[in-house]
């Protein structure tokens, strides 16, 4: 399947993230929870509108997943989901939060103060992830897709086999290097810590699954 290329906008963000020196990487955690969090409560409203659709408030929860072996850190949620066609325009445009825009105005130099104060979005999962896979189910729909990218090369859709609705992100953490730690987000504390401190504004249970390995 051919690669798709990354919007020019885009993909100076994506090689801030990929490149960033910013040292409270962690944040990419903050960001794919909040994302998560936004996928079910669009689906909670979506479902008060529409009366009776069986889904309960207690069934929506959102799960973080570590295999050590594999490298790879999953964040799970149950929300609304996406169609192919939003898996390729929302995952291809930059964060709304206008961190691009401000740091156009700006010098490069300031980008650690920019990633810091404003949402940098899904994009921020590049700065510890050399390869991210968003699988996905549009809530009725039959259809599942993954969105999968290593970075700027850019980034292909192909049919998944979810079967469940919602959506899966799958991170497989960069390679540790003398001066960067990439592997410290595979342990189960460490995930554990960031997701009290994230949690505070989501409404739904963060469920840790237990280390694979
Ligand atoms: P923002 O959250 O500010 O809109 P992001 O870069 O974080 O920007 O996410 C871009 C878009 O991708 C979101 O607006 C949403 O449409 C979609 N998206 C990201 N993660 C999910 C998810 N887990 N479930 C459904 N849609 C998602
Ligand atoms: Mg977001």
């Amino acid at each position: 399947m051919a690669l798709k290329q990354f919007k020019a906008e885009s993909k100076r963000l994506l090689d801030l993230m990929i490149n960033s020196i910013y040292t409270h990487k962690e944040i990419f955690l903050r960001e794919l929870i909040s994302n998560a969090s936004d996928a079910i409560d669009k689906l909670y409203y979506q479902t008060l509108e529409m009366g009776d659709t069986g889904l309960d408030r207690s069934d929506f929860a959102i799960e973080v997943a570590v295999d050590r072996e594999a490298r790879t850190l999953t964040i799970t949620d149950n929300g609304i989901g996406m169609s192919k066609e939003e898996l390729d325009n929302n995952l291809g445009v930059i964060a709304k939060s206008g961190s691009l825009q401000f740091k156009n105005e700006k010098e490069q130099k300031e980008d650690i103060d920019i990633i810091g104060q404003f949402g940098v979005g899904f994009y921020s999962a590049f700065m510890v992830a050399d390869d991210v896979k968003v699988e996905s189910r549009a809530y009725g729909s039959e259809e599942s897709w993954c969105w999968e990218s290593k970075g700027l090369d850019g980034y292909q859709i192909s049919p998944s086999g979810k079967e469940s609705r919602g959506t899966v992100i799958t991170l497989h953490l960069k390679e540790d290097t003398e001066d960067e730690q990439y592997g410290e987000f595979l342990e189960q504390y460490r995930i554990t810590s960031l997701v009290k401190k994230y949690s505070d504004y989501i409404r739904y249970p963060i469920r840790m699954e237990l280390q694979k390995s």
